[in-house]
């Protein structure tokens, strides 16, 4: 009896110490590590770092008006909101990260091991990501943003504390420009971000403002300069800034999901407009669209496209879809079944930008494509280099071989068009055949061409 009371009574001694233990270094609420517990980590991080020269990120996040959910839904509702974001937060980051919880609904994430800045961006996005979806709590809805301040290691500080520091400034930085921002210490990261961050959240309501708008860029036979194909080029109008590049906004667009439905805001409007141009007695054109990656890798791409030709009558010879080179050949696997049913419905393919990613013609020829439009740097260096020029002559014999017409991008002088047309290009596009025009230009351009071949014809 003695014996079992000894033991009993190691047991609840034990018991006990672990549980100083664990309040002494994580929070009871959330199970996470405490601040004592994070210094400690982020201690250990730096001296790692020392020696392998990698950055570390500390994240100080703070949730945007969660007093207002506590007065307005009681303490218990913030309370699991509180646990629902912690939860949420440790499943974003790897287990070599620290999520922990600094007081109230304030939140510190260490990152450790990173190699180049890029990656600090793709934390913020991660962390972004966490608060999209609304936390549901007792089966209400509930938004919840958050704020936060990042510093880097070695550049905003070097120890523990001084990084804390800095990321809290940060944090209060970004809240002072309003809900769901965030701040960098270091300058010129900072303006970068702000910016992209700004532009990332005024593209969620680019559609439903009408800011997107399409420009058509002809593309040209190459003998007979006829109009054969228009290519449609979404351009953003935001107010205040002007027009944003598409090199600017698309890579936004993709790494928010966001292309899905501006890719089919892109289709439907590109295939109403061709059909209105059809309808209207124009020669049978088509309409050529680009689509990213993202979307051929969405699983109802196939049935968005069939819907979109069934919604605008537009037959689906009428249609192309340009996929970049470096979509065709990294995703191959992924997308080549998607192509083939797309080709199926009489969709033609054309593989964009082609030569910059030195891959083989003959890889591409297991892949259901109908044209290739050697990218506008080949062209622009026509008459500089040599080996462009081989490169040229060998892409347009090895295309016509495989059977597939070959389209030259980016010609914008009249020698490297007969240049091309010598060497058999089929078709042209460029600023030397027009620039991307709006929709309401097309016509008269169509009316131009017209007279020009006239002209050329009776010469
Ligand atoms: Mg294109």
């Amino acid at each position: 009896m003695i014996i079992t009371n000894i033991f009993a009574g190691t047991i609840e001694r034990i018991r006990q110490e672990q549980q100083i233990n664990f309040m002494a270094y994580y929070d009871t609420l959330t199970g996470l590590p405490n601040r004592t517990l994070f210094k400690d980590r982020l201690r250990q991080a730096i001296s790692l770092a020392e020696r392998t020269s990698k950055m570390i990120a500390v994240i100080f996040m703070d949730l945007d008006s969660f007093k207002s959910i506590n007065d307005t839904m009681g303490h218990e509702v913030g309370d699991e909101v509180i646990i629902k974001v912690s939860r949420k937060l440790s499943e974003s980051f790897r287990k070599s990260d620290t999520v922990s919880r600094f007081s109230g609904d304030e939140f510190l994430i260490m990152v450790n091991n990173l190699e180049s800045t890029e990656d600090i961006y793709k934390i913020a996005d991660k962390v972004i990501n966490t608060f999209r979806e609304p936390f549901i709590v007792h089966s209400q809805k509930i938004y919840v943003s958050a704020s936060f301040g990042v510093a880097v290691y070695p550049f905003d500080g070097k120890d523990a504390d001084t990084l804390i520091r800095n990321a809290d400034i940060a944090m209060y930085e970004a809240k002072s420009r309003g809900k769901s921002q965030y701040s960098l210490c270091t300058d010129d990261m900072k303006e970068e971000i702000v910016f992209k961050h700004e532009l990332s959240n005024k593209l969620y309501r680019a559609v439903e403002n009408n800011e997107l708008i399409l420009y058509y860029q002809p593309l040209v036979v190459a003998k007979t300069g006829e109009i054969r194909c228009m290519e449609a080029l979404v351009r953003w109008y935001l107010p205040d800034y002007g027009m944003i590049a598409p090199n600017m906004f698309i890579p936004l667009a993709e790494q928010s999901g966001l292309i899905v439905p501006i890719g089919e805001w892109v289709l439907k409007t590109a295939c109403k407009q061709v059909k209105a141009w059809l309808d209207m007695g124009l020669p049978p054109i088509q309409i050529s669209v680009n689509v990213s990656v993202i979307q051929l890798r969405n699983p109802d791409f196939v049935a968005t496209v069939e819907r979109v030709l069934k919604e605008t009558g537009l037959n689906a010879k009428q249609l192309n879809l340009e996929i970049t080179e470096s979509a065709a050949v990294k995703e191959s696997d992924n997308i080549l079944s998607t192509l083939k049913k797309l080709r199926k419905l009489g969709i033609e393919i054309s593989i964009d930008d082609f030569g910059t990613e030195y891959s083989s013609l003959s890889r591409l020829n297991h892949m259901p494509v109908n044209r290739i439009k050697i990218d506008r740097s080949f062209i622009n260096n026509l008459f500089k280099s040599e080996k462009d020029q081989a490169l040229v002559r060998g892409m347009i014999h090895l295309s016509q071989t495989l059977g597939l017409r070959v389209v030259a991008e980016g010609v914008e002088r009249k020698e490297q068009l007969e240049f091309l047309r010598k060497l058999g290009c089929d078709e042209i596009q460029g600023y030397y055949i027009s620039y991307p025009i709006p929709a309401d230009d097309v016509l008269k351009l169509f009316k131009h061409m017209d007279i020009v071949m006239r002209r050329q014809a009776r010469k």
